[in-house]
């Protein structure tokens, strides 16, 4: 079995790559009799200039994208598409980044080979997807996410499938770079920029629209979010994480739109709201969410944030505390959101099952786990998540003995640097008093007869240990020394 999948990740092809049929399953596409892959006639640059047809061509004196920025896995990607005879452009995200003087966090590639065709090409690769097949390109830790041109949904060929309401379930369909672009969001999401040429290709004044700080849905934007209502989520996500603005045409529809959410499956919400909490923008973007009515039982997880009393102070502690992790470059861990968005739950499930008269651990446990099993469904949290979550709710308690052995016992536990931080955003939020986690801090940092000086001194009833009866000559040491 693992060898199987290891030979399916690496698997080593042949040196010369299978010809090309000519004209094959793309009609629509610009080089329809591109010669065989092991000729590599066909220059990149004749490829490159059927394309520029119908697109802005940016040079570089005036976008001065720095082509150094991109990763050694960008540069090898395109690289190896374009010599295989292929076209290949940096596209979307990074190249919008770029142009507003970010780091992207990855690079996205489009070409106008197929799936098949960039599994060739590329020894370390594999096809993936269902909704839309991409090739994940692998060059030592990074993965190159590769996309073959996309077509008209409309189109009567390919595997496409829309609903009654418009909504686009299924758009396997290929097609030229023009396709490609009108298929994008927003105009600042369809550039293309080739780092051998360093142009930049705009199809939608995109590049205008960048330099003006406009985020402009592509197109007419009702029919846009009536195909992908998840569209109102990430011009709201986009704008607030870049600082556009949000054109007023692409704006207007949300509000009257918003309900087509519903139709959205919860695990694509849920993606697109982890995005948003880990963006950077967590608190800019929920209150904007909150301005364009897209909460109130429409994302869920949304609802979780805004709609607790008690525990707001806590949960935007949380949020900001994200923000400034994720800006400084620091990991945000999902499982640590979701344990706040879920902590006041908790505590009150857990208060009802101690008001019952239960002991304390085993109420928290029943605590978590109904709150595990009433949430994690409706807002589509995964189990990878939710074990985590547990856990850091678990070790709650433990803080709160500060006295024998039991501290040094936290300290070693594998999730004792989640809990300390969620400790330390209870304390914060007013929950608990901040001389608790004032005082973990400096017990964490201190040495080792420091430590033990700083121990409180044992109240708790001391468990009492079963004797061992003494036998007519037992010498246990043990028994001896109690
Ligand atoms: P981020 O920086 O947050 O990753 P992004 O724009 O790169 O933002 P991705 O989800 O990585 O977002 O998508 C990559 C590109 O795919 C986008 O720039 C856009 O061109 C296109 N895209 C993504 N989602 C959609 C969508 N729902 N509808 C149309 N195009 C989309
Ligand atoms: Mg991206």
């Amino acid at each position: 079995m693992i060898k199987r999948l290891f030979a399916k990740i690496f698997k080593t092809k042949n040196a010369k790559p299978e010809p090309i049929k000519a004209g094959g399953a793309r009609p629509k596409h610009p080089q329809s009799s591109r010669p065989p892959l092991s000729t590599k006639k066909t220059t990149h640059r004749s490829n490159h200039a059927a394309s520029t047809k119908g697109a802005v061509v940016i040079e570089h004196h005036a976008h001065k994208i720095d082509r150094n920025l991109l990763s050694s896995g960008a540069h090898r990607t395109i690289e190896g598409l374009q010599k295989a005879g292929f076209e290949a452009y940096i596209v979307g995200g990074a190249v919008r980044d770029l142009l507003l003087n970010r780091i992207p966090k990855d690079f996205d590639i489009a070409t106008d080979a197929t799936p098949e065709e960039v599994n060739r090409v590329f020894r370390r690769s594999r096809i993936i997807g269902r909704r839309f097949r991409l090739v994940h390109v692998l060059f030592g830790d990074e993965t190159l996410e590769v996309s073959t041109f996309r077509g008209s949904h409309l189109e009567a060929d390919g595997d496409s499938k829309v609903t009654d309401s418009g909504r686009i379930i299924r758009d396997n369909v290929f097609g030229s770079i023009v396709d490609d672009a009108l298929r994008r969001d927003f105009t600042a999401n369809a550039l293309y920029y080739d780092p051998s040429s360093q142009q930049v290709l705009d199809f939608h004044q995109g590049y205008t629209d960048i330099k003006a700080g406009v985020l402009r849905m592509i197109g007419k934007p009702e029919t846009r979010y009536a195909e992908d209502p998840v569209r109102m989520l990430r011009v709201v996500r986009l704008s607030a994480k870049l600082g556009l603005k949000i054109e007023p045409s692409t704006q207007a529809p949300i509000a009257k739109m918003a309900d087509l959410l519903q139709d959205v499956p919860p695990s694509r919400l849920f993606d697109e709201m982890l995005k948003l909490f880990l963006s950077g923008h967590a608190i800019e973007s929920v209150s904007a969410l909150r301005e364009q009515h897209l909460h109130h039982g429409l994302l869920p997880m949304l609802d979780v944030v805004l709609e607790q009393p008690m525990g707001e102070r806590f949960v935007m502690l949380a949020l900001k505390n994200t923000d400034d992790r994720v800006l400084s470059g620091k990991s945000a861990n999902p499982s640590f959101l979701f344990a706040t968005l879920l902590w006041h739950e908790m505590l009150a499930a857990w208060e009802i099952y101690k008001a019952e008269g239960h002991h304390l651990t085993p109420a928290l446990h029943m605590a978590m786990n109904e709150v595990i099993a009433t949430q994690a469904e409706k807002l589509a949290i995964h189990n990878r998540y939710t074990a985590t979550m547990k856990e850091i709710w678990g070790l709650q308690p433990r803080f709160e003995q500060r006295a024998g052995k039991r501290p040094f016992g936290l300290l070693t536990h594998p999730r004792y640097r989640a809990a300390y931080d969620f400790l330390l955003l209870r304390c914060e939020s007013g929950e608990l008093p901040m001389e608790i986690g004032e005082w973990w801090t400096a017990f964490a940092n201190a040495e080792g007869d420091t430590r033990a000086e700083m121990l409180q001194a044992d109240t708790a009833p001391k468990k009492r240990r079963k004797r061992n009866r003494k036998k007519p000559g037992n010498t246990d040491v043990s028994a001896a020394k109690e």
